[in-house]
């Protein structure tokens, strides 16, 4: 029996062909993966994962089930919302499940069910890049092919778009908020008349001297704070309280990884703004960073309202920003597959077996 993870109705006329070769030792044999599996047990299985009643083996569901400080890490109504939307189709929401459950038709896949030689993305091998696993996490952000990373930072920069309209609808007095889209222009490396000092998010107005490395770093968005004039009048702040409060300037750096990822990236990107931020304090600034990690399948982390909540945006305001960053994600990630099926000019499943059995006729 060959594994699919394609509902046989998707394959008319579909008779799996018989295995001429032994199993390979190598090919990873999950419960899971041994079965053909149909559109209903294939959703059944990753509702399992996401209600928590299913087993803890798999790196995906450790890290969906994952409890830091008290806290569950990832904010699961939210996360799962592409379930319960119109906009979708059910292409794209199969889609999501089949990457959850590790049972796309990827290069990884496509070397279990005998499609393929070798699990290897083949974009990467055909620029020299090595032997790379070619699995959804490698598709959905690792794979450096240039036509996979304009789609992966025009995600980022869709994400820090919607971040910045909520800011700006919700703002809390911020005197600017500066924005830095560019991580998509800078691949294209459209520089025109933006040169890299208009580009910047910390402007070197903000620092002592000009540090040459930490102002050269670009947050997402920054907010510099003061008060609006009429907040002067009602509230009871004392001059010391008013000077602190100008002093502030909220930093927001937005990135997309797997799941599995995501508290490793928090890490990497709180480390690379140390030196930013001590510059910032030694000028007299009183920085504050934040760190908005997304899941390239639409996970939500639990603490991303209150982030954003620190930046202005609550309440309905803040569950909207949060409904449109879970859906970029599964947006993109569609686009992202389409793409890798174009550039490795891949078969269906279907295409794949009716050729194959042709030939050995
Ligand atoms: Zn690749």
């Amino acid at each position: 029996m060959v594994t699919t993870g394609v509902h046989k109705s998707e394959r008319p006329g579909f008779n799996p062909p018989r295995r001429s070769t032994p199993p390979r030792s190598k090919v990873p044999e999950g419960p899971f993966l041994l079965k053909t599996v149909t559109m209903k047990q294939l959703e059944k299985h990753v509702q399992n994962i996401e209600i928590q009643e299913a087993q803890t083996q798999s790196v995906y569901l450790k890290a969906w089930n994952a409890i830091f400080d008290d806290i569950e890490h990832i904010y699961k109504e939210a996360s799962t919302g592409y379930l319960r939307t119109s906009t979708l189709t059910n292409k794209t929401k199969a889609r999501v499940q089949k990457c959850k459950a590790e049972t796309l038709l990827n290069s990884k896949q496509r070397y279990i069910l005998n499609m393929k030689a070798d699990p290897f993305c083949d974009l990467c091998i055909h620029a020299d890049r090595g032997k790379v696993v070619g699995n959804v996490t490698h598709t959905l952000g690792a794979c450096p092919e240039g036509n996979l990373r304009i789609l992966t930072c025009q995600r980022h920069d869709t994400a820090v778009r919607i971040i910045h309209t909520a800011i700006d609808d919700g703002n809390k007095g911020a005197l600017k908020i500066l924005t830095d889209l560019g991580k998509f222009q800078q691949h294209q490396q459209l520089q025109q008349d933006q040169t890299e000092y208009t580009r910047q998010t910390l402007p070197t107005y903000l620092f002592q001297e000009q540090p040459p490395d930490a102002c050269k770093k670009r947050p997402d968005i920054v907010l510099l704070y003061c008060l609006r004039a009429n907040d002067d009048a009602t509230s009871p702040i004392n001059t010391q309280q008013l000077i602190q409060f100008k002093k502030k300037i909220l930093l927001l750096e937005v990135s997309y990884t797997f799941l599995s990822g995501m508290r490793k990236r928090e890490q990497e990107k709180l480390t690379k703004y140390e030196d930013t931020l001590s510059e910032l304090r030694s000028a007299g600034w009183d920085p504050e960073l934040h760190v908005i990690i997304l899941g390239t399948l639409g996970e939500i982390p639990t603490k991303v309202m209150d982030v954003l909540d620190k930046f202005g945006v609550t309440g309905v305001r803040a569950e909207q920003t949060i409904r449109d960053l879970h859906l970029n994600a599964i947006n993109w990630m569609d686009k992202c597959i389409d793409k890798e099926i174009e550039l490795n000019k891949w078969d269906t499943c279907y295409q794949f077996f009716r050729r194959k059995r042709k030939r050995e006729k």
